[in-house]
């Protein structure tokens, strides 16, 4: 006689919903899937009341021991073993693989253990874990590979930031090169525009030196006056002898001494090495070229016409200072007093 249907109220294992499985068992386990999340679990069916065995109506039963379906045993490296592990504080359950009867385990501690079954001894082997413990370590993971990502991504920034200074470094360098290069071509453009410059003034200063004479023709006529003086005399270049003459020096017991002009330029001065004067004296009070005697002819008679090239040194003709640059024509018997010097001009 098939036995009436029984109802069991069952709360999911697994994800907690509620939901009835039918059975005709009347004791034992049965196993069941939540039509929720399809987990399977197993329930022990308790027998119905003494005495009420056959009109006992079909009604719900109290659940007792749910009981996870750990995983299917299977044969590996000769001992059976579940590979789905189990999480640590649960009870589980699975078939036995001798003798198919139900064993139950609970687990309490992590790592591998093994489960006898009661009935034919066979022994069982299963991984057992702490799910808030690999949770925890999984986090923990997590947040060392964010680090270790933030800390790359952190050299990663580090280092383009040392490449963009360094660019910016090369930049500016190149910048300043260029800078330097430019200010100076500026200095030789500016010093051969001063070399220019220089060249038209020295050629401008000698334009002016051939210049016309400006003259100082106001000179007064003065008595004779043979005063002695140190004096050297150059030899005058091998030119036209003119009938100009300069004499300075004598006295009492000696007569004076006298040079004869040459035709054109004869530049006298005090005696120096380096810019030598064609009559030159040891005078220190004399200008180096002290002035110029150009011997020319002009309207067919021989002029002369002496000319102040420095007058840091007073130039006197006559007693007359005569400035720089500043011509006189000269007279036979003039007086011109260079320094300590005063020669005579003579015409002859
Ligand atoms: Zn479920
Ligand atoms: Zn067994």
């Amino acid at each position: 006689m098939e036995l009436p249907l029984r109802t069991l109220d069952v709360k999911c294992i697994e994800c907690g919903a509620h939901f009835e499985a039918m059975t005709r068992k009347r004791m034992g386990m049965i196993m069941v899937n939540c039509p929720h999340c399809k987990a399977s679990q197993q329930y022990m069916v308790k027998p119905p009341k003494k005495g009420g065995e056959d009109n006992e109506p079909v009604g719900k039963f109290v659940t007792q021991m749910p009981v996870r379906i750990l995983g299917e045993v299977v044969s590996k490296d000769g001992r059976y073993v579940i590979e789905k592990r189990a999480k640590i504080g649960m009870q589980y359950g699975f078939i036995c693989p001798k003798c198919n009867k139900q064993i139950a385990i609970k687990t309490d501690q992590v790592g591998e253990q093994g489960a006898t079954c009661k009935e034919c001894g066979a022994k069982v082997f299963f991984q057992a874990y702490d799910p808030v413990e690999e949770e925890r370590l999984r986090q923990e993971q997590e947040r060392l590979r964010q680090e270790r990502e933030a800390q790359q991504l952190k050299r990663e920034e580090e280092l383009r930031r040392q490449e963009r200074e360094a660019q910016q470094l090369k930049r500016e360098e190149e910048l300043r090169r260029q800078q330097e290069e430019l200010r100076r071509q500026q200095e030789e453009q500016r010093r051969q525009q001063e070399e220019q410059r220089r060249q038209q003034e020295e050629q401008r200063r000698q334009q002016e030196e051939v210049r016309p004479y400006k003259y100082v023709d106001d000179i007064p006529d003065v008595e004779p006056d043979d005063r002695p003086s140190q004096e050297t005399v150059v030899a005058p270049p091998r030119r036209r002898l003119t009938n100009g003459e300069l004499q300075w020096g004598g006295g009492l017991l000696s007569s004076p001494q006298k040079v004869r002009l040459y035709d054109g330029t004869t530049i006298v001065g005090r005696k120096d090495a380096y810019t030598p004067s064609d009559i030159s004296f040891i005078d220190p009070e004399m200008s180096r070229r002290s002035v110029q005697i150009d011997a020319e002819p002009r309207n067919g008679v021989m002029s002369f016409t002496l000319t102040v090239l420095k007058d840091l040194n007073p130039v006197l003709v006559n007693g007359r200072r005569v400035p720089q640059g500043m011509s006189v024509l000269l007279r036979s018997g003039m007086k011109i007093k260079l320094g300590q010097t005063t020669l005579t001009f003579k015409l002859v």
